[in-house]
């Protein structure tokens, strides 16, 4: 059964670490633009270029760069059976550019799943988030340690802090986030597309949970 689906919510709510337990199971590719962009930036590409001074200091990058990146991804063969964006779309822009591009192509959003998280929970998270260079796994350094400390269980790499989870950082994009990105509640909320999970809960509880809202639709 095909599923096209949004994930929103604050950095550090989970969307990641969620969607990539979702893709294993409904065999849907994860696509989250944080990765393609820090790939393309990895590989010195024009578009990482542009877009790195915007990460490195948590602004948004340009609608039409992020834009143009995603329809590319979507035309992809392995997007057959459906999606799911994690961190796109991130403003009311966005979202009409991945709608009218849905429309087109037949193929409706099926809903967004809002993460709601509190902001305690999310500095915690980010701060506490390391992540492989090489290969983009995540751990946390108390919620989802790596089997030996600082090294990769997956590709056995150094793991790092990422640039933009410094409290500075932080800070940024949690304010950016609560006002270009919280629009998108009312967005979807409005065309009865809104699901709500609770973004505070760990792992385990919130994937029985994300398993509930995916049967019942
Ligand atoms: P993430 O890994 O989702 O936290 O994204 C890291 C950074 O990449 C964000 O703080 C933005 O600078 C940039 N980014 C990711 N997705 C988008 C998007 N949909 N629109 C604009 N910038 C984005």
């Amino acid at each position: 059964m095909s599923l096209r689906i949004v994930l929103l919510g604050p950095p550090g709510a989970g969307k990641g670490t969620h969607a990539k337990i979702l893709s294993e199971r409904h065999s849907i590719p994860h696509i989250s633009t944080g990765d393609l962009l820090r790939s393309q930036i990895q590989k010195g590409t024009a578009l990482g270029k542009r877009a790195k001074s915007f990460i490195d200091s948590g602004k948004l990058v340009p609608d039409e760069l992020v834009v143009e990146m995603v329809s590319e991804r979507l035309q992809s063969d392995d997007v057959r059976n459906g999606f799911i964006l994690d961190g796109f779309p991130r403003t009311v822009e966005q979202a009409e550019s991945l709608e009218a591009f849905l429309k087109q192509a037949r193929k409706p959003l099926d809903f967004a799943l809002e993460f709601g998280t509190s902001e305690r929970v999310v500095i915690d998270r980010l701060s506490g988030r390391r992540a492989c260079p090489n290969c983009g796994a995540n751990y946390h350094i108390r919620n989802i340690p790596p089997k030996r400390e600082g090294i990769c269980d997956v590709c056995g790499s150094s793991l790092v802090q990422r640039k933009d989870d410094t409290p500075e950082t932080i800070r940024k994009r949690l304010e950016v986030y609560q006002k270009q990105t919280a629009p998108l509640i009312e967005f979807y909320g409005t065309r009865n597309l809104l699901k709500v999970v609770n973004g505070d809960l760990e792992i385990e509880p919130l994937q029985a949970e994300l398993a509930r809202e995916l049967q019942v639709r």
